[in-house]
């Protein structure tokens, strides 16, 4: 395949230099809608309404080829927005390689899976290959807890299953990541001047300490994790702290052991509070008792896929065509991929070279954007 280089080097760098943070992602979306409107006479673009859920200056854009009736229809999906810093990006080029100019992320997180995507068409187009017919979907907010995917229209995506192009590594898809649950724990003590009168108060930071004294965090099992994250409390040095806020997130790839984790922490908690008794002295009224508030909720479902799905055996099939072999991997994160799988859309994730990602260093290769972008292709052709 003779991918022009160039002319993929320059989109991604182009889109690299448009600021899309998470929740304003605007200034890129209407970038892709002129591109996909002024190059591609057949391409159809949608938006859902997934702003009024996010609260994106902009909606999840949706953009579908009619293809060959032949071919099973296939999505693929890249996010809009970029980790901070990383306003007014300016791209550096070294040789096959970009970086950015060293005070922001390069944003090739997802930038290069969009550029990937657009050049894979424009190939097809201009060597008028049959193809199936495509989703490319456009997500917001995904660096924030994937909220553009989760408020995703899914009758918008004719296709039934498709690839996340959001990965480091190359030749590579993820094809199992672990669900998460998200830990919202407050606990409400009583407040009081720490020295004239320390009988009235009771610490919630010290219930909170105890608690998290007697949890296992870090790697719990050879599938889950977890961590507690956010701790907020405490107004001064002289005040009993009445209140406690804390976050944290549990995560497995067995949704069995999930809930046991969950679960367990939920214990912790419980019993910390339950075997509170006021100190000899306390001045509290007779029915004081701390409060403990404990939220789950499901930060996004489980992605496990089978070597014998669809999805899985068509990118090794598209990449055998190029004489490659996929590396089919299970990662301990979570993406988009989860939430489309969540919906009952099979979706793997598909390694597109990059490096560094989240970090001022953050590079990726030209040979590993023309590499996935041949994958694209073949994965859309074959
Ligand atoms: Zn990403």
């Amino acid at each position: 395949m003779n991918i022009l280089r160039e002319r993929l080097a320059q989109t991604f760098v182009e889109l690299c230099e448009i600021d899309s943070p998470s929740w304003r992602e605007k200034k890129l979306s209407i970038c892709l809608q002129k591109l996909y409107r002024g190059e591609f006479a057949d391409a159809q673009l949608a938006e859902d309404s997934s702003a009024l859920a996010t609260g994106s200056d902009c909606n999840n854009l949706v953009v579908h080829f009619p293809g060959s009736a032949a071919l099973e229809p296939l999505f693929f999906s890249c996010h809009l927005d970029t980790v901070a810093p990383s306003i007014g990006v300016r791209v550096r080029r070294d040789g096959t390689r970009f970086y950015s100019a060293g005070d922001t992320v390069l944003g090739g997180d997802d930038k290069a899976g969009i550029a990937i995507v657009i050049e894979a068409m424009r190939y097809i187009k201009e060597n008028s290959l049959a193809h199936a017919p495509v989703d490319f979907v456009y997500t917001t907010c995904e660096e924030v807890g994937l909220l553009g995917a989760k408020s995703l229209d899914r009758s918008l995506l004719r296709a039934k299953m498709g690839y996340a192009l959001d990965s480091t590594g190359i030749d590579l898809a993820v094809i199992g990541a672990p669900a998460s649950s998200h830990l919202t724990i407050d606990i409400t003590g009583a407040a009081a001047h720490a020295g004239l009168h320390p009988e009235r108060g009771v610490s919630a930071i010290q219930l909170a300490a105890q608690a998290i004294a007697g949890l296992t965090l870090g790697r719990l099992d050879h599938q889950s994790t977890a961590n507690i994250g956010i701790v907020q409390g405490g107004k001064a040095t002289n005040i009993i702290p009445e209140n406690i806020h804390i976050e944290g997130e549990v995560r497995s790839h067995d949704p069995h052991l999930l809930q046991e984790h969950v679960q367990t922490v939920r214990r912790s908690f419980e019993e910390v509070v339950a075997k509170w008794a006021p100190a000899p002295g306390a001045e509290l009224p007779d029915d004081f008792r701390p409060i403990l508030d404990f939220g789950v909720s499901e930060e996004y479902p489980l992605m496990k896929l089978s070597p014998q799905d669809p999805v899985v055996r068509r990118v090794g099939a598209a990449a055998e065509q190029l004489g490659r072999e996929i590396n089919f991997i299970v990662a301990g994160g979570g993406s988009d991929a989860n939430i489309f799988n969540g919906l009952g859309l099979p979706t793997a994730i598909l390694g597109i070279g990059m490096d560094h990602v989240h970090s001022t260093d953050e590079s990726i290769d030209l040979n590993d954007m023309v590499r996935t972008c041949e994958l694209v292709i073949s994965l859309l052709t074959s």
